[in-house]
């Protein structure tokens, strides 16, 4: 499978917001909450529609798993998945990402704004994360796909086999330095609390399954 290149632009965006703006590295799990959340509220919404699909409401929750052994921050949620075609489009774009695509240069170097006022997206995950992979089904399709990237080197996807609708996204979290404390992504106490101060509002079920061997 051909590894695809990322944009320019997006490369130097993607740069940037790792290494400089975002001092608050612990917001990443902010975004990836609140877009298994959306992916949700898309099926929630939809079965108000649709009478073929009924909304049972223990059926559709957040789970995060954490495994110390293998560096391993695992998000599940049970929304309404992505199509391999939209894998590419919001996933392989990275001005797509968040508030990336509306902020000029400028507002970008005045990073608390934006850190105030919008989401930063999905690719928040790679200031925790060294490799991030990404597996999900669609509602509407067969098949599952396999979205990973080490987040400079472009991204490749591939077929899975998950059997059933919503996104599985595994983080390897990056090993400690002298400034950051990355462990701290992996410990039930870290996540827990980053969790209550960011997506106390969410309104659905975030389980959590930590290993801390
Ligand atoms: P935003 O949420 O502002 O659109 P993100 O960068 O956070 O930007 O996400 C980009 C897009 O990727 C989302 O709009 C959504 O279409 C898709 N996406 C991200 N995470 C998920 C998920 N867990 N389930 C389904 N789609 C997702
Ligand atoms: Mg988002």
């Amino acid at each position: 499978m051909a590894k695809k290149e990322f944009k320019a632009e997006s490369k130097r965006l993607l740069e940037m917001m790792i290494n400089s703006i975002y001092t608050q590295k612990e917001i990443f799990l902010r975004e990836l909450i609140s877009n298994a959340s959306d992916a949700i509220d898309k099926i929630y919404y939809r079965a108000l529609t649709d009478e073929s699909l009924t909304f049972e409401k223990d059926q559709y929750y957040i789970k995060i798993e954490t495994n110390k052994d293998a560096r391993l921050l695992t998000i599940v949620d049970t929304g309404i998945g992505m199509t391999q075609e939209e894998l590419e489009i919001n996933l392989g774009t990275i001005a797509k990402s968040g508030s990336l695509a509306f902020k000029s240069e400028n507002e970008i170097k005045d990073g608390h704004d934006i850190i105030g006022q919008f989401g930063v997206g999905f690719y928040s995950a790679f200031m925790v994360a060294d490799y991030v992979k990404v597996t999900t089904k669609a509602l509407d399709s067969e098949t599952a796909y396999v979205w990973e990237s080490d987040g400079s080197d472009g991204y490749t996807i591939s077929e899975g086999n998950q059997t059933t609708a919503g996104t599985t996204i595994e983080l390897k979290i990056k090993e400690n330095t002298e400034d950051e404390n990355y462990d701290q992504f992996l410990e039930e106490y870290g996540v827990k609390s980053i969790i209550k101060k960011y997506s106390d509002f969410i309104r659905y079920p975030i389980k959590m399954d930590i290993t801390n061997r």
